[in-house]
């Protein structure tokens, strides 16, 4: 599973930023997930509990997690769109192969495939918050 690997790479970010700021405590951590890495919430949430609670300086640490949702960006016409547009099976396998999402989807207003993925990759840290 994937989110063991994601957890611990947060909770590594999470102390070198904290090392970095000064901060002796983190009181609170917002981790946004993009939509194309199909993590599964609650597994990470379980796999980043212990490795938070394993540290002085994240022990306290209240976790939110937020999806950001998917947002496509149509380079020719500058139409946005997300998978909540596209239906069907189509959307499924994109979801789960977010790599061919180029080959399978198209510009909803000009059918152009030259697109770019504007929102929902990655995983990373929105804000730490802290004692000094
Ligand atoms: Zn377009």
């Amino acid at each position: 599973m994937h989110e063991w690997a994601l957890a611990e790479a947060v909770a590594s970010a999470v102390i070198k930023e904290a090392e970095k700021r000064k901060k002796k405590r983190i009181t609170k951590v917002k981790v946004m997930l993009g939509e194309l890495q199909q993590i599964d919430v609650d597994s990470f949430k379980f796999a980043l509990d212990p490795l938070f609670k394993s540290n002085p300086v994240t022990a306290k640490a209240e976790v939110e997690l937020e999806i950001e949702k998917c947002m496509l960006k149509c380079n020719l016409c500058g139409e946005e769109w997300g998978f909540d547009d596209v239906t069907g099976e189509e959307a499924e396998f994109i979801h789960f192969i977010p790599e061919v999402a180029h080959a399978y989807m198209k510009c909803p207003k000009c059918k152009s495939p030259d697109f770019k993925i504007v929102r929902g990759r990655g995983v990373w840290i929105e804000y730490i918050k802290g004692d000094s």
